[in-house]
């Protein structure tokens, strides 16, 4: 068992996570299997119960998992399909160590965070990294060295350490902060100097150090951090502002970080990796775009981009499928129904993205009645098919009050409803509708035409759906149900009869795009805006 540790110390928000994906992805090319696991010290059993605002979006796996978004950035950079086990939080360790106190399988012991808690975070460790298979597993603790929260996952890791091998078996990433100070632009290393001094406090040496810095890195500056550090000159690394989150594994690889690697750990690297030269066309195709276009994200949550990350690379991948930038508007729905025309005046499509919640929905109703009134390309999420769905129902069926009961549950027309319950209970065993179900597309539906099958799996996070009292009428407006649960009663995707690109689905195909696979929902409403533009 291999494991490679990343650690973060000065500042939260240096990139660990891009770092460690673009590590995994590196060792992967080298035909390497690798996989990740993400540690976050909150109490929070798992991300689901958390407000978009706290750490950025809740990512969703396959299982159901409701994740750390960084989760998000493994599957993405490494190709991976995850499991809720690969997400370990202080609220699981925990919980699992007070279960088994009542159960009394501490045989009388005083329980303690040493051992009790670390062996527990070992556990989940090494059972995660063995079920894998993979040669190699990436674990980001997430937080910064130095905060009491980190501190038992600081303890379970030097262990590993120890009890693996430090010499070929465990290394230790370490990310700082290298800030520029004063009119001549000097490097400031005393922060990473100090970040490294407390971890090695907690008794860690780091093997590597990634300093993230607005410029390249300088020759003293990194003779400086290698000397007072302790590290190899060569494993003091640079990664400066990049144009784009997926140049980063060509800068890491430019300074030899897989190489090093791969001697220190005595990996066998093979030939038959998954090599570069896919990813570095993406990547020139999104640096390099031909043409840009703008798209406005309507949403409650839109003063922090990382609550709809998953969204905004889905656009990534599919604009650079048509070497095309999308330029994200984020438009708070508020705002929208203010001034409809004003806030999206310009753009050449429209996101209403997923959400829980009353406020700011009327604002979203709004975004999707411009779109349809328009002709502007729209796409509706989770939320926003809902919304869609509410829209069209009072405004071409003529139903005024038509809503959510999610919104206001004395509404006369709840066209969007709560799940029956049994079938959600059935479907993931919560009242939660989670995770990877099968999706049937209707022969010859533009759904079907995007997705080029007709039946997919796409990830779900919802407790309401379209009441099917209402499908008939629905339908006979031009709201088309082209996607249907594999039982054929929940809808799953609608599309409008009559507009150049009105489509929504009540699933997440944001979680699946991928570098080179993008989210065909997405690149629908990216080539229909492209087409809208001109
Ligand atoms: N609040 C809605 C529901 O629970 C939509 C959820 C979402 O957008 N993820 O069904």
């Amino acid at each position: 068992m291999k494991l490679i540790f990343v650690s973060g110390g000065v500042i939260s928000g240096l990139g660990k996570g891009i770092t460690a994906s673009s590590i995994g992805r590196l060792l992967e090319s080298r035909g390497i299997t690798v996989s990740a696991i993400k540690v976050d010290p909150y109490l929070n059993v798992d991300a689901g119960t958390m407000n978009p605002y706290e750490h950025g979006e809740v990512f969703v796996l396959d299982d159901g998992g409701e994740v750390d978004l960084d989760l998000g950035n493994y599957e993405r950079f490494m190709d991976l399909h995850l499991t809720r086990d690969h997400n370990i939080t202080t609220g699981k360790v925990y919980g699992t160590v007070i279960e088994n106190e009542r159960h009394g399988r501490y045989l009388g012991k005083t329980v303690q965070i040493i051992p009790h808690i670390t062996d527990e975070i070992k556990r989940r460790i090494t059972s995660v990294a063995r079920d894998s298979g993979a040669d190699v597993v990436i674990v980001e603790l997430g937080g910064t060295v130095g905060d009491m929260e980190s501190m038992p996952f600081l303890e379970a890791a030097r262990q590993l350490g120890r009890d693996l091998g430090r010499e070929e078996n465990v290394m230790f990433v370490h990310t700082t902060l290298v800030p520029i100070m004063g009119s001549v632009g000097e490097e400031k290393t005393k922060p990473t100097q100090h970040s490294v001094k407390e971890l090695m406090g907690m008794g860690i040496r780091p093997d590597i150090i990634v300093c993230r810095c607005s410029e390249p890195l300088g020759d003293s500056a990194r003779a400086k951090i290698a000397m007072f550090c302790d590290v190899p000159t060569d494993a003091v690394i640079s990664t400066p502002d990049a144009r784009s989150i997926y140049e980063v594994p060509f800068t890491l690889e430019r300074q030899g970080v897989a190489d090093y690697i791969i001697d220190r750990m005595k990996l066998r690297p093979m030939t038959s990796g998954r090599d570069m030269s896919f990813w570095e066309e993406f990547v020139n195709r999104v640096v390099n775009p031909e043409r840009e276009i703008e798209v406005a994200l309507v949403g409650k949550y839109t003063s922090l981009a990382d609550s709809y990350l998953s969204h905004l690379e889905a656009f990534t991948h599919a604009g650079a499928a048509r070497r095309c930038k999308v330029r994200v508007r984020f438009v708070d729905s508020d705002d929208v129904l203010a001034d409809p025309a004003g806030t999206l005046s310009g753009v050449s499509g429209i996101i209403v993205p997923g959400g829980f919640g009353t406020r700011g929905t009327e604002g979203m109703v709004a975004a999707a009645r411009y779109a349809r009134e328009n002709g502007v390309p729209f796409l509706g999420v989770c939320l926003g098919f809902q919304i869609a769905t509410i829209e069209i129902c009072r405004d071409v069926l003529g139903l005024r009050d038509a809503t959510s009961t999610e919104f206001d549950p004395d509404t006369p027309d709840p066209v969007i409803c709560l799940m029956g319950e049994q079938e959600a209970v059935k479907d993931m065993g919560a009242t939660m509708r989670l995770g990877a179900q099968t999706v049937s597309l209707s022969a010859g539906s533009r759904a079907s035409e995007l997705y080029g099958k007709d039946t997919v799996s796409e990830r779900h996070r919802h407790r309401y759906e379209v009441n099917p009292d209402y499908i008939e009428r629905l339908e006979s407006a031009g709201w088309r149900f082209t996607g249907r649960s594999e039982c054929g009663t929940r809808m799953e995707i609608g599309e409008l009869d009559g507009h150049p690109f009105f489509m929504a689905s009540q699933f997440h195909p944001e979680f699946l795009s991928r570098p080179g696979r993008p989210s065909p929902l997405h690149q629908g409403l990216v080539d229909a805006a492209m087409k809208y533009s001109e």
